[in-house]
C-alpha cells in the first residue's frame, strides 16, 4: 500500500496507460449505450406484444438477459421478441463474458501490475552512496566482482534496462538499478560523478556506446570496459581514462604462462620490487619426494620458495614442506638466480612433444602466441578447420572423441590446455585427458566460478576462470591491489604495508593466523627482500607480496584496511 500513490504517478505519467486508460473508457461508455438501446427496443417490442413495463424493468431486463440470469419474470412471447433476447443474450457474453475481462485486464490490470513492479524496481542511487562500483550487464564476470565486492563491504549497483531481469536480482538482494544504459540521465541517477568506478561487461559494441555515454556526464571515472577486437580496443581508448579488459587474450597469456611444456624451467609470472616472482614444476627432478628442508634449494641457488602448490592447494614453504610428482613451486628470485635454478634443472624430463591446445577461439590463439614466442611446440585440436592459423599445428576434429586426441598426440603431450567457452565441455575433456594420461599437466578454462570445484575434482592441475580474472582486474584497481592468479582461488597478491603492521615483527602481528595470507616477499625503498625473517619488524612504507585463496585475501584486506583505502 506504501507505494499506492507512486504506483499510480507512475500509472499516469505513462503516455501508453493514458492511451489504454481512454480505451477502457471507451469500451464501458459503448457498453451503456448498447445497453440504454436494448431498454428502449425491449419497451418497443413489448409494447407491439401489449405488454407494458417501465424504463426500469426494461434496463432490469436488459442486464438479467446480458449477463445470462435470465429469471424468466419477464419475457417475450412473439418470435421476433424471443429472437430478439436471443441477440441481447449472445451480444451480453461477447461484450460482458469476453471482452469486458480482456479489456480489463489488458488495459488497466496488466499495465497496474507492471507500474507496481516498476516502482519496486530501484530508479536511482541514494545520494549518500559514494564511491561506489556502478556495473553494466549482469554475467559471469559481474558476479565474481560482486562477491569481491561483498566480501570487502564496497558498494555497487547493476545497472539494468530489463525490468524483470532488474527485479529477479533485487529480489536475489543484488543492488540494482534500473535504467537505459544509452541515456546520460540514468548515470547520473546512478551517481557517476561520485562512483569509484564504472565497469561495463557487455558486448563491445554496447560497451562503447556505454562509455561514451558516461563520458558525457563524468569525465574523470575510471571505466573499464571489455572487449574482444584491436578495433574496439582503439575506439575505447580514446575516450580516455578507459581500461580496456581483452578478457579472452588475458585468459589465453595466463593459461599459457601456466604451461610447463615438460620442461622444469622457471616460467616468470610477475615481478616484486627488484624480484621476479616464477613457477616451476619440479617432475622428473631430484626435488620430488624431498622435502624443502633436504631440497636446500635457498642454500644451493639463493632462491627463495615461497610456496608449493599441488592441483590448486597451497602449502606455505616451511621446512617439512614436501614437494611430489605434481607439485609446482613459487619462487620468489632475481633474474641471475633464476637463471640459475633453469641451469640445474633443464636436464631433467625436457619433453620435446607439443602441447596440446583445445580450442582455436581466443583464448586458445592467445595461448599459441605466449607458447611461440617461448619456443615451445604445439599442437591445436578445433572442430571447426576454418579455424586454423596455421594448417600445419591443426588437428581437425571433436575433441571430445579420444581418437581425435589421440591423433593429436597425447600419450606424449606433457601439457594440454582446455579452451573452449563451454564449462560442460571443459570438464568432460578435462575427465577424459586425465583417464588417458595421469601424468599430463592440464590446465582447463572454466567460465563460471561456479564450476571451477568440478574441475579441481575431474582432475586439472590448473584451473583460471574467466570471470575471475575480470572481476580481479577490476578490483586490482579498485583496492590499490595487484592480484596474480596462480590458479583459481590461489592468487599472489600485492598489498601496501598497512599502518597497523607498521613496527610489527610477523610473530606479533601474526598475520597468518589472522588472515591465512602469507608474507612471501617485503619491497621497500632500500630494495625487496624474499621471505623476509619473520622476527625482523615491518617498515611503515613499503609494500607486502601475499600468497592466499581468496578468502585469506578477503580477510586481510578485511583486517588491515590501509588508510587510503579508508578515505
Ligand atoms: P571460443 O568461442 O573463443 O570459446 O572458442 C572455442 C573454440 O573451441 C571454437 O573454435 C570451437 O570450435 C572449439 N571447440 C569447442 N568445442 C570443441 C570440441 N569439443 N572439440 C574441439 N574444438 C572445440
Amino acid at each position: 500500500m506504501k507505494f499506492l500513490p507512486s504506483v499510480l504517478i507512475a500509472l499516469l505519467a505513462n503516455r501508453g496507460s493514458r492511451q489504454n486508460l481512454t480505451l477502457l473508457g471507451q469500451f464501458c461508455l459503448s457498453l451503456v449505450a448498447v445497453i440504454i438501446l436494448y431498454a428502449f427496443l425491449f419497451q418497443f417490442l413489448m409494447h407491439l406484444e401489449e405488454q407494458n413495463h417501465s424504463l426500469m424493468s426494461a434496463f432490469y431486463w436488459v442486464m438479467t438477459t446480458m449477463t445470462t440470469l435470465g429469471f424468466g419474470d419477464i419475457t417475450f412471447k412473439s418470435d421476433l421478441g424471443r429472437f430478439f433476447s436471443m441477440i441481447v443474450m449472445l451480444t451480453g457474453v461477447f461484450m460482458l463474458l469476453v471482452m469486458l475481462p480482456f479489456t480489463f485486464i489488458e488495459l488497466l490490470y496488466a499495465p497496474w501490475m507492471k507500474a507496481q513492479s516498476n516502482a519496486r524496481a530501484p530508479h536511482q542511487v541514494d545520494n549518500t552512496v559514494k564511491n561506489h562500483v556502478i556495473i553494466i550487464h549482469f554475467g559471469p564476470v559481474a558476479e565474481s566482482l560482486i562477491d569481491h565486492l561483498n566480501a570487502a563491504q564496497l558498494p555497487y549497483v547493476v545497472v539494468l534496462s530489463d525490468l524483470n531481469n532488474a527485479l529477479e536480482l533485487h529480489d536475489r538482494g543484488i543492488a540494482v538499478m534500473l535504467g537505459e544504459i544509452d541515456l546520460p540521465d540514468t548515470y547520473r541517477k546512478a551517481g557517476v560523478e561520485r562512483a569509484a568506478l564504472v565497469a561495463t561487461l557487455s558486448s563491445e559494441l554496447v560497451n562503447t556506446n556505454v562509455v561514451f555515454t558516461v563520458r558525457e556526464v563524468a569525465e574523470s571515472v575510471p571505466v573499464f570496459a571489455t572487449a574482444r577486437s584491436d578495433t574496439a580496443e582503439d575506439v575505447l581508448h580514446q575516450a580516455g581514462n578507459t581500461q580496456v579488459l581483452r578478457l579472452g587474450r588475458m585468459l589465453g597469456l595466463a593459461m599459457a604462462r601456466r604451461t610447463h611444456g615438460g620442461d622444469n624451467l622457471a616460467h616468470v609470472i610477475g615481478s616484486f620490487g627488484d624480484l621476479l616472482v616464477a613457477e616451476a614444476a619440479v617432475h622428473g627432478t631430484p626435488l620430488v619426494g624431498k622435502t624443502l628442508r633436504d631440497a636446500r634449494i635457498r642454500e644451493h641457488l639463493g632462491i627463495a620458495v615461497a610456496c608449493v602448490w599441488t592441483r590448486g592447494h597451497m602449502q606455505a614453504a616451511g621446512p617439512d614442506t614436501l614437494i611430489e610428482e605434481q607439485s609446482m613451486i613459487v619462487l620468489v628470485a632475481t633474474r641471475t638466480q633464476l637463471d640459475a635454478w633453469d641451469e640445474a634443472f633443464c636436464i631433467y624430463s625436457a619433453n620435446p612433444d607439443p602441447v596440446l591446445i583445445i580450442g582455436s577461439g581466443r583464448v586458445g590463439r592467445a595461448a599459441m602466441e605466449n607458447l611461440t614466442a617461448r619456443r615451445i611446440p604445439y599442437r591445436v585440436i578445433d572442430k571447426l578447420p576454418e579455424r586454423a592459423i596455421n594448417p600445419e599445428f591443426m588437428i581437425a576434429g571433436d575433441a571430445t572423441d579420444r581418437t581425435v586426441l589421440e591423433r593429436a598426440g597425447i600419450e606424449k603431450a606433457p601439457t594440454v590446455l582446455i579452451t573452449t567457452h563451454d564449462d560442460d565441455t571443459n570438464i568432460f575433456l578435462t575427465i577424459l585427458c586425465r583417464r588417458l594420461r595421469k601424468d599430463i599437466q592440464i590446465i582447463s578454462r572454466v567460465t563460471r566460478d561456479r564450476n571451477v570445484s568440478t574441475m579441481d575434482r575431474a582432475g586439472a592441475d590448473c584451473v583460471l576462470s574467466y570471470a575471475t580474472m575480470g572481476a580481479n582486474a577490476i578490483y586490482n584497481h579498485l583496492r590499490h591491489t595487484n592480484v596474480l592468479m596462480l590458479t583459481e582461488g590461489l592468487n599472489l597478491v600485492r598489498v601496501r604495508i598497512p599502518p597497523q603492521l607498521a613496527g610489527k615483527t610477523l610473530i606479533e602481528s601474526n598475520v597468518r593466523a589472522i588472515t591465512g595470507c602469507l608474507v612471501v616477499a617485503i619491497d621497500t625503498e632500500a630494495g625487496t627482500e624474499a621471505l623476509p625473517s619473520p622476527d625482523k619488524p615491518l617498515p611503515e612504507i613499503g609494500e607486502l607480496l601475499l600468497v592466499g585463496d581468496e578468502d585469506a585475501e578477503s580477510r586481510f584486506l578485511a583486517q588491515y584496511r590501509t588508510e587510503g583505502e579508508k578515505e
